[in-house]
């Protein structure tokens, strides 16, 4: 969690080690111009202080893109597959550090030692995946329609680009932006989430350890209210990714309009898992136990919403709210623990005042509901496992985007029933049904809105080679993960040779 408080406590190393953390820019660990910086604490125990950090301003974020820009001649001229053998070769360091960066990682944002691990995994994945499309990132070679002439398409870099990443995954979202952006020649400006910087500057250093050059990888930390107005209105910059909320995404895209740039929106989701009376009830239950539950519920694919078919309803709801009391709460550096704690104050706040809303609503707290503050929990943001069922699907918690351990259960009839719940909803990241008939499985394939289905599996758990991403107010038609993301971070440039030696006019001279 970050705590705004200006300290104008003294840089001590150049490390990232140390607890103070400065800006990455040009190859430099460099302290922000005002000297401002904010402190960053454990939210499982928030005297645990992991950090103090650069709280930048424009002068920051100017000087970090135009040391972007300076790279970005050279970078853009490096072969893609040497730039992509740096890659392969920090994918291969990341093994050595993942336990040291998944110990930091879940001190600076709470979530279990065994996600935290996984989360580092992502950005391993992502990085071999990247590597190999370095001898990839094919484009059309086509025949011309007029003769003794060649035709084809090239992938080319856009030039310096501009990431603004949350904090519920560290290291898998910056990784998800920076390894294709720099594998297809970009370079990067990049501003993590407040709350768990940390992560984004292991994934930085080691990047820079396997010899991505000064200048093409740089990191300005502080707060999206200062630093996006600068970062997304500066000329230089051709290409925005966010992920975070819907409401951001807002900003960000008209900001991003007005000056052509390209931009890719990742945003908010409240996702669909469906059982219908024929599923496997105990692998629904336990894929709505981790969809719900899993990052205490802080993913953008949280199964939020389990709409179960009326013949096991009653069995599954009970089932459910008995597991969800047994879940072990506490520090995520315990492995015994099952899920942490919120990230922040004001993101308990948020669970805890849904929970009033549900209540107020009408819909039955099956469990949960309080926060937890006596003896190991009295330094932290926790709050028990929340379960609302006979929740009708207009009510609130049903409709927005909570982003806590709070799960709403909506009984339907039939699949007809239940999918026309699941989308009616401005979200549509991801979704999820149980059942044993292939028929009923695919009918939910073709009819989800949603830009992930999965089929006898909770909500959560994409494959870094495979798009992500969502339709609706999930998103802006983009996709991370797999040849979207290469997609996004080229320009395709045609490319015409005529070796007739005659001007040849397409579509004139035609010969007929
Ligand atoms: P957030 O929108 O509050 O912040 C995201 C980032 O935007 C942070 O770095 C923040 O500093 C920055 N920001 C804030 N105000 C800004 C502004 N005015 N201009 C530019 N940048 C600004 O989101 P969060 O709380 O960090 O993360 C939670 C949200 O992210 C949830 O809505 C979740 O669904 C979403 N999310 C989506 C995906 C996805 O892939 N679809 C993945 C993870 C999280």
């Amino acid at each position: 969690m970050a705590t705004d408080t200006v300290t104008s406590a003294p840089i001590l190393g150049s490390a990232t080690r140390s607890k103070i953390l400065k800006n990455f820019i040009d190859g430099e660990w460099v302290e922000s111009v005002s000297g401002e910086t904010f402190e960053n604490q454990n939210p499982a125990d928030t005297r645990d202080l992991v950090g103090i950090f650069q709280k930048s301003g424009k002068q920051d974020i100017d000087a970090a893109i135009e040391a972007a820009k300076r790279a970005f001649a050279k970078w853009r001229l490096v072969p893609a597959p040497r730039r992509a053998e740096i890659v392969y070769r920090a994918a291969e360091m990341l093994i050595e550090r993942k336990e040291e960066y998944a110990r930091d990682m879940t001190r600076e944002m709470g979530k279990i030692l065994k996600e935290t691990r996984g989360d580092v995994q992502e950005a391993i994945d992502t990085a071999y995946y990247m590597a190999g499309e370095g001898r990839r990132m094919f484009g059309p070679t086509t025949p011309s329609e007029l003769p003794n002439k060649f035709a084809m398409a090239i992938r080319q870099p856009l030039g310096v680009c501009a990431m603004i990443t949350p904090w519920n995954f560290p290291m898998a979202i910056p990784s998800w932006k920076l390894l294709p952006a720099i594998v297809c020649g970009n370079t990067c400006v990049i501003k993590p989430a407040q709350d768990t910087p940390l992560s984004t500057f292991n994934l930085v250093r080691t990047l820079t350890d396997a010899g991505v050059p000064r200048g093409v990888l740089n990191i300005v930390s502080g707060f999206g209210s200062r630093l996006g107005a600068p970062l997304m209105e500066h000329p230089d910059v051709r290409a925005i990714s966010l992920t975070g909320s819907t409401d951001v995404g807002r900003i960000v895209g008209t900001t991003a309009a007005k000056s052509f740039k390209h931009c890719s929106l990742e945003l908010g989701g409240k996702n669909p898992m469906i059982v219908l009376d024929d599923a496997n009830l105990e692998l629904a239950l336990d894929g709505g136990l981790w969809g719900g539950f899993g990052t205490t519920g802080q993913r953008c694919t949280a199964t939020s919403r389990i709409i179960v078919q009326k013949g096991v309803y009653g069995e599954f709801a009970h089932r459910y709210v008995e597991r969800a009391k047994t879940l072990k709460i506490g520090n995520g550096l315990d492995e015994s623990v099952d899920m942490g704690p919120a990230i922040n104050e004001a993101q308990l706040k948020t669970d805890l005042n849904y929970v009033e809303i549900g209540r107020s609503e009408g819909a039955k707290l099956l469990c949960g509901g309080h926060r937890l503050e006596q003896g190991e929990f009295k330094y932290g943001w926790f709050m028990e496992p929340t379960v609302f069922g006979d929740v009708d699907p207009k009510m609130r918690i049903a409709q927005e985007e909570i982003f806590g351990p709070v799960v709403s259960i909506i009984p339907c009839d039939n699949l007809e029933h239940a999918i026309q719940i699941a989308n009616d909803i401005e979200y549509g990241l991801s979704s999820a049904l149980y059942t044993k008939d292939v028929n009923r499985a695919f009918k939910a394939m073709r009819d989800l809105h949603a830009g992930i289905t999965y089929i006898n599996a909770p909500t959560i758990g994409a494959e870094v080679h495979l798009p992500f991403g969502g339709v609706k107010a999930t998103g802006n038609g983009h996709r991370e993960g797999g040849i979207g993301a290469i997609d996004f971070y080229t320009e395709w440039k045609s490319v015409y040779v005529d070796y007739s030696d005659k001007l040849q006019k397409a579509q004139i001279d035609r010969g007929d």
